[in-house]
């Protein structure tokens, strides 16, 4: 594998072929420097987890990663909780599995549970105020 990543060093911009579990289809990634790690040697190393987007569904590797899985853990019907309501991988989520509910840590004194004007519900993950079984 590190062999595989050194060959696709030295482009500044370039893609990498692969099966897109969001869109579910083939594509090729887009590899960028952005947020890359520098090696002593001065060496540009793409950030892996954080760039290889998907041209379809606009989401990194790390993002796809979590709705892959989410899918994988989940049937279609199935109640589903995302921590996070105004991203794009909540988007993702929500277009594969329709029952999907996120929340934001909103921290203004909105009651945990409660919704704000834009639709947004608040949660503190370390006091849930969901009834036993929701998800
Ligand atoms: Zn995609």
């Amino acid at each position: 594998m590190a062999e595989f990543e050194a060959g696709l060093l030295g482009a500044e911009t370039f893609s990498v072929p692969g099966h897109c579990a969001v869109c579910d289809r083939d594509t090729a990634f887009l590899v960028d420097h952005q947020y890359c790690f520098v090696e002593p040697g001065g060496r540009r190393v793409p950030n892996w987890r954080e760039r290889l987007t998907c041209p379809g569904c606009d989401l990194n590797n790390r993002m796809r990663a979590a709705v892959g899985f989410l899918l994988a853990a989940s049937r279609p019907g199935d109640a589903v909780y995302v921590t996070g309501s105004v991203t794009p991988l909540f988007q993702a989520n929500r277009s594969k599995r329709k029952r999907t509910v996120g929340s934001e840590y909103i921290r203004d004194g909105t009651t945990p549970g409660a919704t704000i004007a834009d639709g947004v519900r608040n949660e503190d993950v370390t006091r849930l105020t969901f009834p036993d079984g929701a998800f």
